[in-house]
């Protein structure tokens, strides 16, 4: 492919990234982005609390004000998309319709961190056991994301692995011990019109992309078409890494399109 494509990252609209909007942008496009769609968090529950997470309701317009701001400083040969990355939808689906319904959004990831059993998968701690306790749910959780109608494309489906990992548990999701299960969110997902992206992140850190190369290479079997392609970079230092490698991981896994989404509809590049 003539160059990258970026369709998952951050600036400081989310709360863990301190990144402006136009650095996130200078730094990818430096980096040989030329399709960028930002995907700031749009969580609807509060990972401490659990409870509702009122600033939610005012993300996707603070992405729109920081596309127009920053507008005139986009270099001219390259395409900036507005998204989100709308999380926890599970736990509040009466917001559904508010939060996803903007029509200047482009690109909605459908996304899910935090468990109602046990809080944010980022906060606990893990062992083997507990992991396939986690994965039951995790799976249970994806398959709900995926039966609802709010989103384009499944983000990192199987992201969890980075923090069993980063305490030395390496239990992550597997055809192996979850075949049944992955199968049935991502026939889920085909049959919704929905796709999932190659999050790169763990690319970066050891961890192997997010889903991993098994699960592409199922989602391709089964029919999958749409797939993205997301650094999820909250840092300027981070741009671009990984996509040049995810892109090529999806050519090995059989794809020939990325899907770039406009409005919330793909058009398809050859890889
Ligand atoms: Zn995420
Ligand atoms: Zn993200």
């Amino acid at each position: 492919m003539a160059f990258l494509t970026d369709q998952h990252c951050h600036t400081d609209i989310s709360l863990d990234s301190t990144a402006s909007y136009l650095d996130m942008v200078q730094a990818a496009y430096a980096a040989g982005v030329r399709w960028l769609c930002i995907t700031d968090h749009c969580d609807t529950v509060d990972w401490r609390t659990l409870e509702l997470y009122p600033p939610c309701r005012d993300v996707a317009r603070r992405e729109l004000e920081a596309y127009e701001a920053n507008l005139d400083r986009v270099p001219k040969d390259m395409t900036v998309r507005m998204g989100v990355e709308l999380a926890e939808l599970i736990f509040h689906p009466e917001l559904k319709e508010e939060l996803s319904s903007p029509p200047w959004l482009d690109f909605v990831l459908g996304s899910y961190h935090i468990t109602r059993e046990y809080g944010d998968y980022h906060e606990l701690t893990y062992t083997p056991a507990f992991c396939e306790k986690l994965w039951d749910i995790y799976l249970r959780d994806l398959q709900q994301v995926a039966e609802m109608d709010y989103f384009d494309v499944m983000a990192h489906i199987g992201y969890v692995r980075r923090y069993a990992m980063a305490q030395g548990v390496d239990a992550g999701l597997s055809l192996a011990r979850h075949g049944d299960r992955i199968e049935h969110l991502l026939r889920t997902l085909i049959q919704n019109g929905r796709g999932i992206e190659i999050n790169c992140s763990g690319i970066r850190d050891g961890c192997g992309p997010f889903p991993s190369e098994e699960i592409l290479r199922l989602y391709k079997s089964l029919g999958g078409e749409i797939v993205t392609v997301g650094s999820d970079a909250h840092r300027p230092q981070d741009a671009a890494k990984g996509l040049a490698r995810g892109q090529q991981i999806l050519r090995e896994c059989g794809f020939r399109y990325v899907a770039l989404f406009t409005k919330r509809k793909p058009q398809f590049m050859p890889l």
